[in-house]
Parts: C-alpha cells; structure tokens; sequence
C-alpha cells in the first residue's frame, strides 16, 4: 500500500520562507565591537531573494554550482546561507583559519565559481585568486582595500551594489531534496581535508533535531549565539534551527576573543551560545578575572573536542551557567549525540552523565565494532570504534568537480556505516563516552592509555590552564605518553608535583614520563588541541 501523503520535498528554501514570514520579527544582530547591527529576518529573507537574483541573473550562477563564502559570522554570511542552496547552487563555506595553500586546494577542488569575501578578508584571498582558476567572480562585503585585487582575472562586485535595486522576493525552484545544498570540508585534523556533501534533506532534518527538545530545543524566546564559525559545519545547523524556531541569532562577526565576546553577552544578552572547548576556557579566564555578567545564557553548548568536566563544573559552580556536552563531526551535520542526563537523576549521579558524549537521538543509529570487526555490546565496558548511520551522516566524500564520490574503506564499512575514527564504550542506557579518536590514543605494551583522560585529570588542577597529551615512540613500550602543560600566569607547580597529581587519580603504568612545558598548545583552523603539530615538534626535538 502506498501512503496517501504528500510528497512533498524538504527545502531550505522553506525554513528561509518560514523565518522570514512567520518569524519575520526576530532579528539577526551583528556585533560591531561595541554595539549590534541589527536586521530582522523579513530583510534578511529580502536580501536573500536579492542575492539570488544577483547570482543568477548577473553572475550567471547555475543549479550545483558552488559559491564558496570567506566570510565571519555576521549577517551578511546568513544571507548567503539561505539565498545560494535555495536558488538551487551549492553553498561551500571557506575555513578562513587554515593555511593559504590549503584553502586553494579546497577552491580548486571544489572548483567554486563565485567567493563571496569579507573585505577584512581580502589579504587573505586575493594571493590565491591567481591559482584558483575556477573562480570568475568575487563578492566583496563589507570594508577592506578592495585594491588588492588590481589585476586579478575574476570579475570584482561589491555585495551591497550587486543586490542593490533587485526584486526582495524570489520564486524559489521546487529542487530535489536530495540534491547538494552546501558542501564542507573536515579542518584536516587527522589527514587530508575531505568534501562533505549536505543535502536539502540532510540540512532540513538535523535542523529539525537541533530544534527538539532532547536536543537545543531553540523557541522564539531564545537568543542563540553561534560562537563556532560559519564555516565550521554549518556553525553546527544554528543559523538553520534559529530560523526554523524564529530564535534571534547573535553573530560575534571577528571579534572572538574572550574579552569581546564577554563584552557582546553581557550587553546582548543571548540565552544559547555554542563552541569548543577553547573558546569556553578562555572566556572562563576572562570571566574569572572580570566578573561579567553572563548569566542570561541557559544552555552553553560545548562540543567539537572532549570537553573536560572540570571546565563543565567551573562554569556552573562560578557562574551559574549551564553546559551541555555535545558529539559530532563534518561528516555527521554534525549532531551525533548530546549529554543531557536521563530524566529524575540529580546530583553527583546527574555529572556522570553529563561528563559522558551524550545519548544519540532517533535518526542517529550507533554500534560499536572490536579491532577484529565483531560488534560489542553496549554495557559500558566493552571499548570499540564507534560507526554511525542515519540520513545526516556522510556516505561518501565529494571527489571533486570531475571526479566520482570517494567512499575510502578506512572511514566507511562495507555496508556504508561511516567509521568515525573516535573509539569509546556505550552504556547499557546508550550513553556514549568517548576514551580517544583511534590516531590519539596511546599504545604502550599491549595496553591503551587514554590521553583525554589524562587531559581532564590534569586540566582540572586548577595551576593548569591547558594540557595536551600526545603518544610518543619508546624503545621498550612501542608509545608512551607525553604531556604538554601550560601553566596558569603565576603557577609555581612542578611536574613532579603535577604528576602525583595525576597518580592519585590514573593507574601508575600510565603516568607519562615525558612532561614539557609550553606557552600554549597548538591548534587546529577550529580551535582544538593540534596533535599532529605535537608530535612533529616532539620528533624534531623542538619540546624539550
Ligand atoms: P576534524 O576531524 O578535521 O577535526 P571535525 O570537526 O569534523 O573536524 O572533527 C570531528 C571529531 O572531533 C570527532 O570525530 C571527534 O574525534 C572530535 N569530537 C567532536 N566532539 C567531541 C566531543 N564532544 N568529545 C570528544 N571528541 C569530540
């Protein structure tokens, strides 16, 4: 029997439509440094069917084709998010943080035809623009020395002239719900970035998930501040969730810095705000140190990297804020699991929970598979690579602008589960904890020692401000631990010190030998601890 339902596609052009009518009202406000820039999602929606008009009809934009964006979190970049997978292109945010040569590697492979910039932004682009010969046009939002693109192949427009004087309302096309929406690469954390592919569909769905209850749960009431960058998948489906429930977006545009975005809270007061671990540490300092008041936030997000309780616990014991420990990756939207305990659990037993990845919602299947491919049981015990699966996870990579779709075996099963890389155990009640991503965890004799919970255990000692522990060669044990510690400012603790520390907390075998001391350490384009850099300054000698 077929449904009698109809059949009716899942657009973004629909939650642009929804927000901007329905929610015409809610604003998008940009901070400035000092004050907001404020525009409502009715001109928002205006200026999306203006951009939309401009790309199509001026710069020639056709169905698929990408539209790259190096841009901050600021209206301007919400008006792209919606106008170019509408009309039917593919939206492909820029990580503005990596090196040049990687970021033309990522326009040349995803042969993006238009970058819309952020003058701020144009030192950055326009050395590239003679080795990314795909781009023919370039958007330029917002001040900057236009002057130095002089020269340069691609057609210049201005953002405000082009969509200047434009119909503000566009008959978005009825697409495919599984044709590309936006496209995104992995920061290259682990390897090689890799192109992940959002449909309609996969956008509209995790949208709705962020928006439930077991999740964000965002309302007209909220004011929802996504601190992770628009190019970090999708500042996590916010901007997207924000417009569906008609919550107002508060976007720190460049000013990410612990002492602005204390400033931007504290004056704007948003009620969610979303990030990294890092981002969170430094404003804990900032916060310890100037007492601002921040208290209007009611759930601060926390995902991206393990997020070590003790900074959890700090927030909500010095500020009253509550945070919520999130999982996820490029490749899963990127929810994949949140920490909210199980309902009529309080207390000591509530932080176990907390502490953990979290429960997986409904469309996120998760099993756990052993090193020699048997699927463990979930009893909170058995430790395995977790594999994901659910119509928000990747199946493939993009293979580029002519080359097919790669489904490489060491991230995809056979039967098209995607292999996440991060190894942990599930509890019986399908609370995830993750022990470490398999290329971080450290061998030693047969044995696996966790480095994030040596992290946590040494970040919660309140002389340390960051520590990041890495596997190392050893003669006798394969690997061993070695810990990089960046002390508080005025610290006077030792390592022998901070290793007793430690061993009143972890198994002897596992107190690293190696300890050094560094200023602060190093991260990836998205703000986590940066492994590799590590490793390499290990083996160069460099740490001592
Ligand atoms: P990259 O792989 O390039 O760092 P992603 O942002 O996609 O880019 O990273 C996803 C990875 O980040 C996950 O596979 C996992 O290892 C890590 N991660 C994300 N959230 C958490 C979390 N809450 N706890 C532990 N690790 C996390």
């Amino acid at each position: 029997m077929q449904s009698t339902m109809q059949d009716v596609p899942l657009l973004i052009s629909r939650i642009l439509t929804h927000g901007s009518t329905i929610h015409g009202k809610a604003e998008v406000r940009t901070w400035t440094g000092e004050t907001t820039r404020r525009r409502t999602y009715a001109e928002a929606g205006a200026r999306a069917a203006q951009l939309a008009h401009a790309l199509r009809d001026e710069l020639g934009v056709r169905d698929g084709e990408p539209v790259g964006t190096l841009m901050w979190n600021n209206a301007e970049h919400l008006e792209a998010y919606f106008a170019v997978p509408s009309m039917g292109a593919v939206l492909h945010t820029l990580n503005l943080r990596l090196p040049a040569e990687q970021l033309a590697w990522i326009i040349n492979h995803a042969a993006d035809a238009v970058v819309i910039v952020d003058g701020s932004l144009l030192p950055l682009l326009a050395p590239l623009l003679p080795h990314t010969p795909a781009v023919r046009h370039v958007v330029v939002s917002g001040p900057g020395d236009r002057s130095l693109l002089d020269g340069v192949t691609a057609t210049v427009h201005d953002y405000e002239q082009l969509i200047a004087g434009r119909s503000t309302s566009y008959d978005w096309p009825e697409l495919d719900e599984r044709a590309a929406a936006a496209l995104c690469y992995t920061s290259g954390t682990t390897g090689d970035p890799k192109g992940v592919v959002y449909s309609h569909r996969s956008v509209y769905l995790h949208c709705m998930e962020v928006n439930s209850a077991a999740t964000f749960g965002l309302t007209d009431a909220d004011v929802c501040a996504p601190l992770v960058p628009m190019f970090h998948v999708n500042a996590w489906g916010l901007p997207h969730a924000s417009f569906m429930a008609g919550a107002s977006l508060l976007m720190p545009d460049r000013f990410l810095q612990p002492g602005p975005i204390a400033e931007m809270i504290e004056t704007v007061r948003p009620t969610v705000a979303a990030a990294v671990p890092t981002i969170w540490q430094g404003l804990l300092g900032e916060l310890d140190a100037t007492k601002r008041d921040v208290t209007s936030l009611r759930n601060v997000v926390i995902g991206g990297s393990a997020c070590p309780p003790s900074l959890m616990r700090a927030f909500e014991e010095r500020h009253g804020l509550r945070v919520v420990h999130a999982w996820g990756m490029t490749e899963t939207s990127p929810l994949g699991s949140v920490a909210h305990p199980p309902a009529g659990v309080s207390g000591e037993e509530e932080w176990t929970y907390r502490a953990t990845q979290g429960r997986f919602p409904a469309s996120v299947e998760a099993r756990l598979v052993g090193p020699d491919g048997a699927h463990l049981p979930w009893d909170g015990e058995s430790a395995g690579e977790l594999e994901v699966r659910g119509p928000w996870i990747a199946g493939a990579y993009y293979g580029g602008a002519d080359g097919p779709d790669l489904r490489p075996e060491d991230k995809f099963s056979p039967d098209g589960w995607l292999r996440t890389g991060d190894v942990g155990t599930i509890s019986p009640d399908g609370y995830l904890t993750l022990t470490d991503r398999a290329k971080d965890v450290i061998k030693s004799g047969g044995e696996w020692i966790s480095s994030v919970e040596l992290e946590n255990h040494l970040m919660a000692h309140p002389e340390v401000a960051e520590a990041a522990v890495v596997a190392v060669p050893d003669d006798k044990w394969g690997e061993r631990p070695l810990a990089a510690v960046v002390l508080r400012d005025g610290a006077s603790l030792s390592f022998e010190e901070l290793r007793s520390f430690l061993g009143e907390r972890v198994a002897r075998w596992q107190l690293p030998e190696r300890w050094t001391a560094v200023v602060a350490v190093p991260k990836t384009s998205v703000g986590k601890f940066d492994k590799k850099v590590l490793r390499r300054q290990y083996a160069e000698g460099e740490l001592t």
